[in-house]
C-alpha cells in the first residue's frame, strides 16, 4: 500500500511482497523509458522483457500450463503497479489475461495446452478481438463470420480496436457461425498471427495509451484448424461476456495505478512548489483536493479488490461489482489525474512532468472493456431485474 493510514483492508503478506517486487520492478525498468514510449508511440520493449524475466506478463496462468497460477486479486496488483508509471506497459499484462481469460474459462483442454504455455513463459502475448467498425457497445451486431469448411474454420471479415495486435501472436477472435441465431450464434475462435488470411493493420493515432498498438485485424478466408474453437458452437458471446465479468476488475486496477500515480507526483510537487512565501500543500485549499483524490483512490482500489476477490472464488451474478468497480475506478482516474494536472499548475500542462501523460491515458479507461455508460446499463439492470 502506498500509505498505511488508509489502508482498511488487509491483503495477505504474499500479496503485499507482490507488490512490493512489481513496484520496484516497475520504478527501476518501466518507467525510465515511460515519457519516451509515449512521445515516440512506440512499443514499450523494455517493459515486456522486464516484465517477462520476472514472471509478471501474466500472473494468472495456472501452474499445470508452465504459469504462476496466481489468482485474481495478485493479476490486478500487478497491472496497478505497473500502471502507475506507465500506463502502456500495464496492457502487456493486462490484455494477456483479457485474451486469455475466455480459453481458461471455456476451451478444450488440447486448445489450452497449446496456448497457454507459450503465454506463461513470456514467448508469446493474446490479443482480445470482440469490437468491429459498425459494432462496439452493440457487440453482438458483429459481421465477421466463420464456416465450417472440411475439419476446419474459415473467417472473413475485419475487427477494430484491436489491442497489441502485430506484437501478439495469439487472438482470441469472436465471429458470427449462425446468423439466424443472433448472440447465440456467435463462437469464439483462437487465431495465430501466422494462420493464412490473417493481417493487422496500420496503428491508430491516438490521444493515449500511446505505447500500446491499437490496430485493425482483417481475416480473408482465413483457415485455422477445427480444434481452434473455444467451447461449443454458439457460445462465444456468453464467454466473451463472461470474460468481462472477470477483467472489467483488471482495467479498474489500471485506472487505480494511474490515478495513484498521478496523485503521488501531485503530493510531492505541492510539498516542494513555493507561491505567497510558503509551499502551496500549506494551503488548506490544496490539502483538501489531495484528501479528496486520496479518498477516491482507495474507495476504487478496495472495489476493484473486492471484485476481483469474488471474480476468483467463481460467484455467480459478477456483472454489477466487476462494472462498479470498472466504472467506479475509470471515473476516479480521469478526476484524479485532471486535478493533478491542476496542482501542477502550468507546469502540468507540458511534457516536462508526467501528470499530462497520465490524464491522456486516464481517458481510455472510461471507453474500453465497454463504455462507462455501457457498465451504467450493466449496473441498472442488475438493480431492476
Ligand atoms: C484504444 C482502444 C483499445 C481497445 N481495445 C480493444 C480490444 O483489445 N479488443 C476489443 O474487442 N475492443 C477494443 N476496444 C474497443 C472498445 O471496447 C470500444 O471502443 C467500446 O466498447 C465502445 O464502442 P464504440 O467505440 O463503437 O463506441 P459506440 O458504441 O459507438 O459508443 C459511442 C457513444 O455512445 C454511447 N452509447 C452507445 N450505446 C449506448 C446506450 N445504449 N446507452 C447509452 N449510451 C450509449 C457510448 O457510451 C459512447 O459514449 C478498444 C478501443 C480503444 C479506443
Amino acid at each position: 500500500m502506498q500509505n498505511a493510514d488508509f489502508d482498511a483492508y488487509r491483503l495477505s503478506e504474499e500479496h503485499e511482497a507482490l507488490r512490493e517486487a512489481v513496484r520496484a520492478l516497475a520504478e527501476k525498468e518501466i518507467a525510465p523509458y515511460a515519457a519516451e514510449v509515449d512521445e515516440h508511440a512506440r512499443f514499450p520493449v523494455e517493459a515486456r522483457e522486464a516484465l517477462v524475466k520476472a514472471g509478471f506478463q501474466a500472473v494468472h496462468i495456472p501452474e499445470e500450463y508452465g504459469g504462476e497460477g496466481a489468482d485474481e486479486l495478485a493479476a490486478c496488483i500487478v497491472i496497478e503497479e505497473v500502471a502507475r508509471v506507465c500506463a502502456s506497459s500495464s496492457l502487456i499484462p493486462a490484455v494477456n489475461g483479457l485474451g486469455s481469460v475466455p480459453i481458461l474459462l471455456s476451451a478444450s483442454e488440447e486448445l489450452k495446452k497449446q496456448v497457454l504455455p507459450s503465454l506463461a513463459s513470456g514467448e508469446a502475448m493474446i490479443s482480445y478481438a470482440l469490437s468491429e467498425r459498425e459494432a462496439g457497445s452493440d457487440a453482438a451486431s458483429m459481421r465477421t463470420r466463420a464456416r465450417r469448411d472440411g475439419d476446419d474454420w474459415v473467417l472473413n471479415g475485419t475487427k477494430c480496436w484491436i489491442t497489441n495486435a502485430g506484437e501478439s501472436t495469439w487472438y482470441t477472435v469472436m465471429a458470427v457461425t449462425d446468423p439466424e441465431k443472433k448472440a447465440n450464434g456467435i463462437s469464439a475462435f483462437v487465431v495465430h498471427k501466422d494462420d493464412p488470411g490473417f493481417e493487422v493493420g496500420p496503428k491508430e493515432r491516438k490521444l493515449g495509451i500511446a505505447g500500446s498498438p491499437t490496430r485493425e485485424i482483417y481475416f480473408q478466408d482465413c483457415r485455422i484448424p477445427g480444434d481452434r474453437i473455444i467451447g461449443a458452437e454458439g457460445t462465444g458471446f456468453k464467454t466473451a461476456l463472461a470474460t468481462l465479468d472477470h477483467t472489467r476488475p483488471t482495467i479498474g486496477a489500471q485506472a487505480v495505478g494511474i490515478a495513484q500515480g498521478a496523485l503521488d507526483q501531485a503530493v510531492a510537487y505541492v510539498k516542494e512548489r513555493r507561491q505567497f512565501g510558503k509551499t502551496i500543500g500549506e494551503f488548506q485549499g490544496v490539502q483538501f483536493m489531495l484528501a479528496d483524490m486520496a479518498m477516491k483512490v482507495e474507495a476504487s482500489r478496495q472495489l476493484v479488490y473486492v471484485a476481483s476477490s469474488r471474480a476468483e472464488r467463481g460467484e455467480k451474478n459478477l456483472g454489477f461489482i466487476s462494472s462498479a468497480a470498472k466504472c467506479l475506478a475509470s471515473d476516479t482516474a480521469m478526476q484524479v489525474t485532471t486535478d493533478a494536472v491542476q496542482l501542477f499548475g502550468g507546469a502540468g500542462f507540458t511534457k516536462d512532468f508526467p501528470v499530462e501523460r497520465m490524464m491522456r491515458d486516464a481517458k481510455i479507461t472510461q471507453i474500453y472493456e465497454g463504455t462507462n455508460q455501457v457498465q451504467r446499463m450493466v449496473m441498472a439492470r442488475s438493480l431492476l431485474r
